[in-house]
């Protein structure tokens, strides 16, 4: 079987202007999940809009369960592939929960019965089955965004980015969707690409991957990342709290006594 997401030399500039993406080459399998962090500007949103089908890939390859990605195959790929965006409120289209999750399967021309059936399975997959007749608008932030997952994942995709996805939400909204993205990977085998800047989002995935000015510059599991990724630091990323803490107690590099530790706190 192919990989979810394979990305061989890619490098992208928009325009005239400077390479914003340089060389990047990496694997996704299926049902993965995988957390991309860097610091704005890195090229993560350009990187997911050539992996989603958005800008045109012009230097490198990016294949999509085995499909590559070039103009032609756009439509194609854009199937496998949904897009979860920062701001929920610009995602709304429809008057009530149900038209706005219905609204991609009726630009596909599903019929009623089964757009029905969809929408209401795709909201009780982010819990959100209850709401089928409220106004978007009134909801909280992470039920906001739950319904955009719901929107997405109604099109049955078997890629799911969010770009950034979380940042506008509380702590409690964040972890709504974290639950919810765990439960559509464990239970529906989706592959997961997951921007974000709350490195703490990071530890449930199965690998990070670090970019850095157009670079990727590291990639592992979560604890080959924050035991013995010291670069993290270097380009100026905060560790999560538990990382730090394991770092300062466990790595050799970081070996220090318990007076230099408490004072580290
Ligand atoms: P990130 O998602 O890590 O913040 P982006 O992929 O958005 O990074 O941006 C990478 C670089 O590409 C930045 O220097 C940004 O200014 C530039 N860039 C992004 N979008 C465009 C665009 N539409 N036109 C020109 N430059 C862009």
């Amino acid at each position: 079987m192919h990989p979810a997401v394979e990305v061989k030399h890619l490098s992208y500039r928009y325009d005239d202007g400077p390479e914003v993406l340089k060389d990047v080459s990496f694997t996704i399998e299926r049902g993965e999940w995988i957390s991309i962090v860097g610091h704005n500007g890195s090229g993560k949103s350009t990187l997911l809009k050539l992996i989603g089908a958005i800008h045109p890939v012009t230097n490198g390859e990016v294949w999509v369960n085995g499909i590559k990605v070039i103009e032609d195959t756009f439509s194609e790929i854009h199937e496998h592939v949904g897009i979860v965006f920062q701001n929920p409120d610009n995602q709304f289209v429809g008057a009530t929960v149900e038209d706005d999750v219905a609204f991609g399967l009726e630009n596909y021309g599903v019929p009623y019965e089964i757009m029905h059936e969809r929408v209401k399975e795709a909201l009780n997959d982010v819990d959100m089955g209850e709401f089928l007749t409220h106004e978007p608008h009134h909801l909280s932030g992470g039920q906001k965004q739950r319904v955009a997952i719901a929107g997405v994942i109604a099109l049955r995709p078997n890629i799911m980015i969010l770009d950034e996805a979380t940042s506008m939400l509380d702590p409690e909204g964040r972890g709504e969707i974290l639950d919810v993205i765990r439960k559509l990977q464990r239970e529906k085998g989706l592959t997961v690409i997951h921007i974000t800047h709350h490195l703490e989002e990071t530890l449930q995935s199965d690998r990070i991957f670090v970019m850095n000015k157009g670079e990727l510059i590291l990639c592992g599991t979560p604890e080959d990342i924050y035991m013995h990724g010291g670069t993290l630091i270097e380009i100026g990323l905060d560790l999560p709290f538990e990382m730090k803490l394991n770092r300062l107690i466990f790595n050799e590099d970081a070996f220090v006594t318990e007076m230099e530790l408490l004072n580290k706190l």
